[in-house]
């Protein structure tokens, strides 16, 4: 067996020891004669893995007593919508910061439930910056504030929290959730799709401030309405259950590395190896205003894009994959979660310069 270094954006890597624990019990979970896949979502071993699940989650990212952890469905796509669904109380708009293709994305989906108040937007700069709070127009009168903190296809990415006074802040967390400590206190909601930085597609996590639930619109689906799986512990309709099951033994994989503080470190060290690298060559080319330079997602261009596709293929033969960046971007894009070793890191930049050095 190989396993190769994958730069997806997601779904993307998973930590190999988790893997490895997942398949040891596929077929009989901790002498339950069930794999996790077949357990009904209402039985105690689920109900335990369940819970151990959202105690690990509450620990890493310190999350205060007033704030429910949901696991549901739909993605963070999903969220675009039900965010504004439960958030509004009775409000007409919110604010968005417009500062990627997520950000667009979530702008025309709320719009079709408010007016919204685009904010800030780096959108002239073709999406290379975060916008400074000084240069944001926000509405007293918002229900919320909605921003992405980590544009996964852009590479930008918030190194700050923005200040909102008495307006709740939301956050799409995606692509960097657990990859640094987090002062959850600052939000009314943070949300983010599992198959980033968590675990397998299909759950989705959010984080609600206990007084931001139960104001639902009525036209809410029950299964989306914060308050109906709050109140039943995410148990309204069948939560993703082995998603749940792989997202906790990631969660005791961070916690037996040292946590968020340590994940962060060795994050700050394996994005600051790409960047160190793209600065000192005249080969490649990192789009990313400096200070908003994402640590999970980093877009790259080669200076002669006619060398693109020959770049790829001697990446993919080396076990390099999924470098390609997304169409709206172009160039590559090398996805550097919390589950990629520094060694994948080292082995692209010696690729790299490799390449540099025989196409330079
Ligand atoms: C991937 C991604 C999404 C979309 O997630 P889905 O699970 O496909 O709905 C939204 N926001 C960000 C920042 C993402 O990276």
């Amino acid at each position: 067996m190989t396993r190769i270094y994958n730069f997806s954006a997601g779904p993307a890597v998973l930590p190999e020891p988790v893997l490895r624990q997942a398949a040891e019990e596929m077929l009989d979970w901790h002498g339950s004669g069930m794999s996790v896949m077949e357990m009904s979502h209402r039985g105690k071993e689920f109900i335990a893995i369940h819970a151990q699940a959202e105690a690990d989650l509450r620990e890493l990212l310190g999350i205060p007593k007033n704030y429910k952890v949901l696991f549901l469905q739909g993605g963070a796509a999903a969220q675009f919508a039900i965010v504004p669904m439960n958030l509004l109380r009775g409000k007409a708009g919110a604010d968005y910061i417009n500062t990627g293709q997520w950000s667009k994305k979530a702008i025309s989906e709320a719009k079709r439930y408010c007016k919204v108040n685009v904010a800030a937007s780096s959108e002239d700069g073709n999406f290379t910056f975060a916008p400074k709070q000084d240069h944001w127009r926000l509405d007293p009168d918002a229900a919320y504030v909605h921003y992405t903190s980590n544009e996964t296809i852009g590479g930008v990415e918030f190194q700050w929290i923005p200040q909102t006074g008495e307006v709740p802040l939301v956050a799409d967390m995606s692509s960097h959730i657990l990859s640094r400590p987090l002062d959850v206190s600052r939000y009314g909601v943070i949300y983010a799709g599992a198959q980033k930085n968590i675990g397998p597609a299909g759950l989705t996590i959010v984080i609600v401030r206990d007084d931001l639930i139960g104001h639902a619109a009525p036209i809410t689906p029950g299964v989306f309405d914060y308050k109906v799986q709050a109140e039943s512990d995410s148990m309204n309709n069948t939560p993703p259950t082995y998603a749940i099951y792989i997202a906790g033994l990631v969660f005791q994989w961070l916690k037996n590395l040292g946590g968020l503080k340590e994940m962060e470190r060795t994050n700050i060290t394996k994005a600051g190896l790409v960047y160190d690298y793209l600065d000192q060559t005249e080969f490649y080319h990192s789009p990313v205003a400096k200070d908003d330079r994402s640590r999970m997602n980093i877009p790259f261009t080669l200076r002669n894009s006619g060398l693109d596709a020959a770049f790829l293929n001697a990446a993919e033969s080396r076990g390099l994959t999924q470098l390609k960046g997304h169409r709206s971007v172009g160039g590559m894009r090398a996805s550097i979660y919390n589950a990629m070793p520094v060694e994948g890191v080292r082995a692209l930049i010696e690729f790299m310069r490799e390449f540099e050095k025989n196409n330079g």
